[in-house]
């Protein structure tokens, strides 16, 4: 199938990367130059702008920081919604926000494109060996059509419902994810104060009713997990300001939706102190250092 794929930075790059390796031929377009470098090495076509990456494409695929970008890319007289293919279909991959999603998707089919909202889950590690989640959004024609594809670039492909369900999906697991983190780290953090062995607590409550995927897959504090990033000093798998990027987006929707999300408004300004506090870059879990010190001032 012919791609254009649009957005080819830390996820883009190899989800560009495994389309070609399955067979397809696959033009891109991104503003960074080593981006596009990486594109031509794997052997997709660096297009020059991007009407000449979408011009011939069945498939436009868009993997973009944020709902701005992801607008912007769509709009305007050299757009995709201008400069694609007639019947071509639209897929953003991006994690924004379901209002923009939503809108989006319409604009889309008012010109006569089929488009979903499918953001993903297994972050860099997932792109790169083709093991993601997807959480598709939109019609069960576009689902259809967009599955082969999707199943070179990922292991889990979840239609999810109508238009911005894809999003809503990523929003309401990552805060989940938030929470449980903040939860896991408040326990041990406690822990280490009344004098209990942190080997001895996983021990416990990861056969108890504290477990969590948190606690067994991704312990925030060094030891009990030896493959969890608390063991390389926070090292990111998942940054903390990607985690702050999508509580954001979740409490958007919740006002929008008039949701009642306490903990996601908390676990929000905890991940915010985080981030201030120079530490954006490390791993979510690093949660636990702030947690376990109470107190920013004694950083
Ligand atoms: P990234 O910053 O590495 O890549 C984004 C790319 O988009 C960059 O290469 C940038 O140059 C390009 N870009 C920005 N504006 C552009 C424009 N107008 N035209 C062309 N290219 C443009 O980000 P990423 O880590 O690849 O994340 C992409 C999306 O995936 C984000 O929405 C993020 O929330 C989501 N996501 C990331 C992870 C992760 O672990 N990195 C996991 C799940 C979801």
């Amino acid at each position: 199938m012919e791609i254009g794929f649009i957005g080819l930075g830390n996820m883009g790059g190899p989800m560009a990367a495994n389309l070609v390796k399955a067979g397809h031929d696959v033009s891109g377009f991104d503003l960074s130059a080593p981006a596009m470098a990486a594109l031509a090495k794997a052997g997709g076509k660096p297009a020059a702008d991007i009407a000449r990456t979408v011009a011939a494409a069945d498939m436009v695929i868009t993997m973009l920081p944020a709902g701005p970008q992801v607008r912007g890319i769509h709009g305007g007289d050299a757009g995709v919604l201008k400069a694609a293919k007639r019947g071509a279909l639209l897929v953003d991959c991006s994690t924004i926000d379901v209002e923009t999603a939503r809108t989006l998707i319409k604009e889309a089919a008012a010109r006569g494109f089929d488009m979903l909202d499918a953001p993903v889950s297994g972050g860099v590690a997932g792109a790169t060996a083709g093991t993601l989640t997807f959480m598709v959004g939109g019609s069960a024609a576009g689902f259809a059509r967009a599955l082969p594809v999707l199943e070179a670039m990922g292991k889990t492909i979840v239609h999810a419902g109508p238009a911005g369900n894809g999003q809503a999906a990523k929003i309401c697991n990552n805060m989940m994810l938030a929470i449980s983190m903040i939860g896991v780290s408040e326990g041990f953090a406690l822990a280490d104060r009344l004098g209990l062995d942190r080997q001895k607590l996983f021990d416990i409550s990861s056969k108890s009713s504290g477990q969590c995927w948190a606690m067994t897959s991704y312990c925030p504090v060094p030891g009990p997990v030896p493959a969890s990033p608390a063991n390389r000093d926070y090292q990111a798998g998942f940054t903390a300001d990607m985690m702050l990027k999508d509580l954001k987006l979740a409490q958007q929707a919740a006002q929008a939706a008039s949701a009642t999300t306490p903990l996601g408004a908390a676990a929000g300004a905890l991940y915010q102190m985080l981030s201030n506090s120079g530490l954006g870059a490390k791993d979510f879990s690093a949660i636990f250092r702030l947690i376990a010190k109470g107190d920013l001032h004694q950083q």
